[in-house]
């Protein structure tokens, strides 16, 4: 657990709403990110960790963007 997770809000919120069934869009964890502390560092994190990975091996909500998002933004971010 890296020092910024102690600040993240979706650990007083509980875990469920960032893994979304498929076909929805996460959009109750989504605001709880947009008003996180550390947002930032999360999508930081998960961007580093998800590098070069497929939809396949991405889950979940994180630093406010789901798996798709993640990836146009890895994406937009290399051209
Ligand atoms: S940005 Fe979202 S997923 Fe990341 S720590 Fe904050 S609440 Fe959790």
């Amino acid at each position: 657990m890296t020092e910024w997770q102690d600040d993240a809000l979706c650990a007083e919120v509980g875990t469920d709403l960032w893994f979304p069934e498929a076909g929805h869009t996460g959009r109750d964890a989504k605001e709880v990110c947009y008003r996180c502390p550390v947002r930032r560092e999360c999508l930081t994190d998960a961007m580093r960790e998800e590098h070069g990975s497929s939809h396949e091996r991405r889950f979940g909500i994180r630093g406010g963007l789901g798996p798709r998002e993640r990836i146009a933004l890895e994406k937009g971010a290399a051209a």
